[in-house]
């Protein structure tokens, strides 16, 4: 079966760079992947698959019923949106749109997800179970995930599948990654209140902007002293809004910020730990406050038997030289992890650089993808799919 699917994806190769080209060119942001999705909808149903749009708002759902025993359901998702940049590549099928790119890889997602589709859409046999291939709006803005499930996309699932592309594993080659893949990432809002006075007389006031200070202080202070440090926490105040003039005490200071970490308990403990410390710094100093905690997406947890079903998948489709276990989880974020919430999956790693010209980072206006990736990208979740029902 695996030179049979290698053997589909070789003839249908020009095909796949024309619609990845195709898909960059046409770049749509977060939420608004209209004709994104008409033009996946478009392929899906060429295949033969029953096709669903508007699902998860902007979304597209291909089914592919098999007719074997096997009643398990298998997703795999991909997403489609791109990024508010400007893109300053010179290739010749960049972004016509101003201002938007694909500079995280997304066009390339969706079109191994399409390649996907085609190839057990062809294969001599029927397949042994079900397959339900979701394709997902507004990845970047971390909502496309909710919206999907909140339509049911994960209804009878069993297991799921993602990928993502990554620039600095070679193109060709498959990154594979046993628990943490991503970081849980929430967003926080501190309000401190003082009260107002003047620059030469701070006894008769309470300084908020040195009370803010204390605080971010013994947060990262905290961080080292009070957190496993096996267990990662990366706290960013990224904004920090207050004060009126220079000799004027300040009465209020609002700190905004991001939190990070990968172990799902470290993550649950979060919200009271910082409260704990906030409320603490601001009492002994007499500075009222108020902590606004918001959840955002948690870490993304691979399952261990479906990462070494990819894992297997990948290798014997092409060496064990061209499949690294990757060693260090990302502290970067993915709305996948919200699937894994209703039925375990596995995300790998798609590498995409160039062995000869620089490769630059996801979200970088130069972002450029190794298309020989997109073969690798396919035959893998092909096969690795095809394996899946293989597997009691
Ligand atoms: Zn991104
Ligand atoms: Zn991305």
């Amino acid at each position: 079966m695996l030179s049979r699917i290698k053997d589909i994806a070789a003839t249908l190769a020009p095909r796949l760079i024309e619609i990845r080209r195709h898909i960059h060119s046409h770049p749509e942001l977060s939420g608004q992947e209209y004709q994104t999705a008409a033009y996946v909808a478009g392929v899906l149903s060429s295949c033969g698959l029953h096709v669903q749009e508007l699902v998860g708002k902007t979304g597209v759902v291909g089914e592919l019923a098999g007719t074997g025993a096997d009643r398990r359901l298998l997703a795999i998702r991909t997403d489609m949106d791109a990024l508010p940049i400007q893109e300053r590549t010179e290739l010749e099928f960049a972004s016509h749109q101003p201002g938007i790119m694909h500079a995280c890889g997304h066009d390339v997602h969706t079109t191994i997800g399409l390649g996907t589709a085609m190839i057990l859409s062809q294969l001599d046999e029927p397949l042994p179970g079900k397959i339900r291939f979701l394709f997902q709006p507004a990845e970047e803005t971390a909502q496309g995930a909710s919206w999907m499930i909140r339509d049911g996309v994960m209804d009878g699932v069993n297991a799921i599948l993602g990928v993502h592309v990554f620039p600095t594993i070679p193109g060709g080659s498959v990154g594979i990654r046993y628990g943490a893949l991503t970081a849980a990432a929430d967003d926080m809002e501190i309000l401190i209140r003082g009260e107002s006075g003047h620059g030469a007389r701070p006894h008769e006031a309470i300084d908020a902007i040195w009370i803010a200070s204390q605080v971010i202080t013994t947060l990262q202070q905290a961080i080292s002293r009070t957190q496993n440090p096996l267990r990662p926490v990366v706290l960013t105040i990224g904004q920090i809004q207050g004060g009126r003039a220079p000799n004027v005490i300040a009465d209020q200071v609002r700190l905004l910020g991001t939190v990070r970490s990968l172990h799902p308990e470290t993550s649950a403990a979060l919200p009271a730990w910082i409260e704990n410390i906030v409320a603490t710094v601001c009492q002994t100093y007499g500075a009222k406050h108020k902590l606004n905690y918001r959840r955002g997406v948690p870490s993304v947890q691979n399952d261990p038997t479906l990462t070494q079903l990819v894992e297997e998948a990948a290798e014997a489709a092409w060496g064990t030289e061209r499949v690294q276990i990757l060693l260090e989880p990302s502290l970067g974020a993915e709305d996948f992890s919200l699937y894994l919430d209703h039925a375990p999956g596995t995300m790998f790693r798609l590498g995409v650089g160039f062995p000869d010209q620089p490769n630059y980072p996801l979200h970088h206006p130069q972002f450029q993808v190794n298309e020989t990736s997109i073969i690798t990208g396919v035959v893998t979740m092909a096969y690795a799919a095809y394996q899946y029902w293989q597997r009691g």
